[in-house]
Parts: C-alpha cells; structure tokens; sequence
C-alpha cells in the first residue's frame, strides 16, 4: 500500500518528467527549448484519472472519442522540427487539438497559436486545461481542420496531429512565404512530411520522414 502511495505521488513529480525528458534525449531530440517546455508540462493532467499513471511513458493514450494523445516523442520530434525549420514562430496553425497536449507545448514556444478541433467535447476540455495552466496565446476553432483556419492566416508554421492521405490544398495555401508545415501523411502507410513553402511562389521543398502513426483526419464536426 505504501508502495502504491508512492507511486502515486511519484507519477506527478518532476522527477518522473525528468526521467521522460532523459528518455527523449536518448531517442535523439536535441532541441533544449523543446525540452524545457516538456519537462515543464504536466501529462498527466491531459489524461482521464485511470490513465494519468501512464503519462509518462512514451506511449500514445486514448482520450476517448476513438482518439489518443500524441506520444511525447513525437510531440517532441514534431516541435523541435518546427522550431529547427521556421524562421518565425510568430502565427502558428495546429490542426487537431485532441487533449491539448501539444497545443500547451506549443503555446510555451510560439507567439500566437490557432488550435483547430473537429470534436467539441476534446476541444472544450483541452480549452479548459489550457486556461488552467495560465496558457493564453491561444484561439481555438471547432471545425474541419483540413480546411485550415483561413481568417487567421496566413501562418509561419503548421503542426498537423492527424494524417490526411495527400496535403490539402487549403493549408498549403494559408502557409507564408517561407512558410513551414509539418505533418502526417498517408492512409495505408503514414510517413512525417515537412514542407516549407518557397518564397514569393506556390512551390514548396518537401521532405519525407520517419514512418509514423496517426489517427487519420476527418471531415466533419462532432457536437
Ligand atoms: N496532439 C494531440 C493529438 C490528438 S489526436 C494530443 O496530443 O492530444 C488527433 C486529433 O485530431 C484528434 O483529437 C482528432 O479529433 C483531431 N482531428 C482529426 N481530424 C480532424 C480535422 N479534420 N480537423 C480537426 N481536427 C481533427
């Protein structure tokens, strides 16, 4: 029993983010920012209560709706490749708010944030956690993210937490010059796809990554 208690208090220690933090250094992120910012991030507090002594294992968890929080390492990978690659982190669109989790990583790192969900009752909930954590250079959208946020655009970068099976065309288009997007792509097989978006025409350099796993994008609205 005491053992239990332990555990559970240990599972929210700094201690316990800290030995993530070492894990992801390990697997290869350099990034000290990004590091920073996760060891600072509290996972547990994006999981349901029987899931939140799993939040540091780097795992992808359900979150209810058929959806998972993102692993931290690819959290990490996909951070760190914005951070790498944007020369201005000045507005930035992620697609796919899920728990929030990567939204909070974000917000601690960009200047202003657009978090776009499909799934009201996530989106609501991760809104509420942000507020919580005192995160507020963030605005958030119910809708098809696939489509962007054009009212807000055009943004320096983009993170994608969901994988379409080609790019759409709407976000490439809400992408500035010198513009950098990351993101899933794929239906049998996804693989991590960085585009950076050329200045002063539509072209765009894109780079195929790591192979990946990524609940798919959808289309439509959840209320
Ligand atoms: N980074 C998030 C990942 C959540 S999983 C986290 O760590 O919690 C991906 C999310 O993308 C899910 O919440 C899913 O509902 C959302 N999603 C899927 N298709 C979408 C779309 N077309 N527009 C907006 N969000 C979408």
């Amino acid at each position: 029993m005491d053992h239990l208690r332990h555990e559970g208090l240990g599972m929210t220690s700094q201690r316990t983010r800290n030995r993530l933090i070492q894990r992801l250094r390990e697997e290869g992120i350099k990034n000290e920012q990004v590091l920073e910012v996760m060891a600072s991030i509290p996972r547990h507090l994006f999981l349901d209560e029987a899931l939140a002594i799993r939040a540091y294992e780097d795992t992808a968890l359900p979150i209810g709706y058929g959806q998972t929080i993102s692993q931290p390492y690819i959290v990490a990978r996909m951070t760190e490749l914005l951070l790498d690659r944007a020369k201005s982190l000045r507005r930035v669109l992620e697609v796919g708010t899920g728990s929030g989790y990567q939204t909070a990583i974000l917000a601690g790192l960009v200047e202003q944030l657009y978090s776009v969900e499909r799934v009201e009752p996530l989106l609501e909930k991760a809104r509420r956690r942000l507020a919580e954590l005192g995160l507020r250079n963030v605005e958030y959208k119910l809708s098809n993210g696939g489509f962007g946020w054009p009212d807000r655009g055009p943004y320096t970068a983009i993170l994608a937490a969901a994988a379409p099976a080609i790019v759409p065309d709407e976000l490439k288009r809400q992408l500035a010059p010198n513009g950098v997007m990351v993101i899933p792509v794929g239906s049998e097989q996804q693989y991590l796809t960085l585009l950076v978006r050329r200045q002063d025409s539509d072209l765009f350099d894109v780079e195929k990554l790591e192979a990946v796993r990524f609940v798919p994008l959808l289309s439509g609205v959840v209320r």
